[in-house]
């Protein structure tokens, strides 16, 4: 026997009445950045692997070993032989485009969202798969536009906790930081080699290698026995210029007029190097281990670290996945929709009158499933029961007469409805 095939590991089925779920969620998130007068943005799964080794940084994890990368064939002498990556995530896409199109020649902010699917090689467990879904948003454009402005960062904070309010998601933390510009950081990587040099040898493995290459990545270390370490290295705070304090003061006083409430947290510096300035993370306590709903931050050099002009942006991705998870532990399971009458055809000759009274009651905004000629009366109700609130029996007799027969299953009355007065019948 062969053997049978099964979704691959750190992949999954999402199946309905779950999806209504996603589906809702989607749904509330376009619905909010439409208020912010943002748009959508669609941009390929795969990309030349080059973009995320030069946007995302080639020391992170994400990029030295999290990413599907396959040597793409050339098909045509006039095709080149490319290295392609399945898109670990969004924001270097988003870049990407924003320069191939130019977009920033007309002078003004891009406001873009996007949701879709995103693929790291993580280890997968309970809320981090192989293949996730983002929902994301990115604010970019010419410093002119104001994209440098602190404003926005305060403004893309405050759509998030709206979004998250209106999703149903309760007791949600923001922690927030800043890293400050890429000059700051790179000032506070040198604060934090020596910092290491001498205690390095105590931590784990990752951590020595960091300490080498990226000493900020040191921070995003989760191993127990490290944090102890870690909580007595420099703070990146003291590493920042005037600017960079003042852009995050402005920040700091904007959100607290904005009602929305906020944790410093001054170690958090995140998985990607493009970040400058404002990064921040949004946790919930129900998640368990992966308590992160999203992420996010400024960065403001990453159009330039791929060939593109100044262009400083800000933008967040939240896990879809984890907004869901959060939503079940909330309680709000998707119940599954309730289909507004289950039409039964006696016998195989009414299948064809079956199809078209169903086509006409879904024209009109009916919910209705159609059941099958050959099923017995008794299997047809034992059908429709299951899943809707009526039955409409449609024998020879009715077609003839065109009166029908319909049954409420809550109230278990029975009527007798001409076929004209069906629709409002069941809108009641
Ligand atoms: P990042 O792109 O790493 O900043 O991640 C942003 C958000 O995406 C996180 O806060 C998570 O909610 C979600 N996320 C990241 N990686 C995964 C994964 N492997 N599985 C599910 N969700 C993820």
């Amino acid at each position: 026997m062969s053997q049978t095939l099964k979704a691959v590991r750190g992949t999954r089925d999402l199946l309905p009445p779950e999806t209504a779920l996603w589906n809702r969620i989607e749904a509330t998130a376009r619905a909010v950045f439409a208020r912010y007068n943002f748009g959508e943005i669609r941009t390929p799964i795969f990309e030349d692997t080059s973009l995320f080794a030069r946007g995302v940084g080639e020391e992170t994890d994400i990029v030295s070993k999290e990413m599907y990368t396959w040597e793409d064939r050339a098909r045509a002498q006039s095709e080149k032989a490319q290295s392609l990556t399945l898109r670990p995530e969004n924001t270097a896409g988003v870049v990407r485009a924003y320069i191939e199109h130019k977009l920033g020649e007309t002078g003004q902010l891009q406001k873009l969202y996007y949701i879709g699917p995103q693929f790291r090689r993580e280890r997968p467990q309970k809320g981090r798969y192989r293949q996730f879904f983002q929902i994301g948003a990115e604010v970019i454009g010419p410093p002119s536009s104001g994209s440098e402005s602190p404003l926005r960062d305060a403004e893309v904070l405050e759509m998030l906790a709206t979004l998250l309010d209106e999703l149903g998601i309760t007791g949600w933390t923001l922690e927030l930081n800043s890293v400050g510009s890429a000059a700051d950081r790179a000032r506070y990587n040198e604060t934090l080699r020596a910092a290491l040099a001498p205690v390095v040898g105590q931590m784990c493995e990752d951590c020595q290698r960091r300490a080498v290459t990226n000493p900020l990545r040191v921070l995003d270390c989760k191993v127990p026995e490290d944090q102890p370490i870690i909580e007595k290295l420099p703070v990146i705070a003291d590493s920042l210029d005037q600017e960079s304090k003042d852009h995050f003061a402005a920040v700091l006083t904007a959100l607290d007029a904005g009602g929305v409430t906020y944790k410093r947290n001054p170690r958090l510096v995140r998985g990607l190097d493009y970040y400058t300035r404002t990064t921040f993370e949004f946790t919930h306590g129900g998640l368990g281990a992966q308590n992160a709903l999203l992420g996010g931050g400024r960065y403001d050099g990453l159009s330039e670290a791929i060939g593109g002009p100044k262009a400083p942006g800000i933008g967040f991705a939240m896990g879809e996945d984890r907004l869901v998870l959060t939503l079940q532990a909330l309680d709000q399971k998707a119940a599954p929709p309730q289909v507004d009458a289950y039409v039964a055809p006696l016998g195989e000759t009414v299948n064809p009158a079956a199809l078209a009274l169903a086509r006409e009651l879904r024209r009109a905004g009916l919910r209705i499933e159609l059941g099958d000629g050959s099923f017995r009366l008794k299997k047809s109700f034992e059908a429709a029961d299951n899943v809707a609130r009526r039955i409409v029996i449609l024998g020879e007799d009715e077609v003839q007469s065109g009166i029908l027969t319909v049954k409420d299953f809550s109230t278990g009355v029975q009527s007798k409805v001409p076929r004209a007065e069906l629709v409002s019948f069941l809108k009641q």
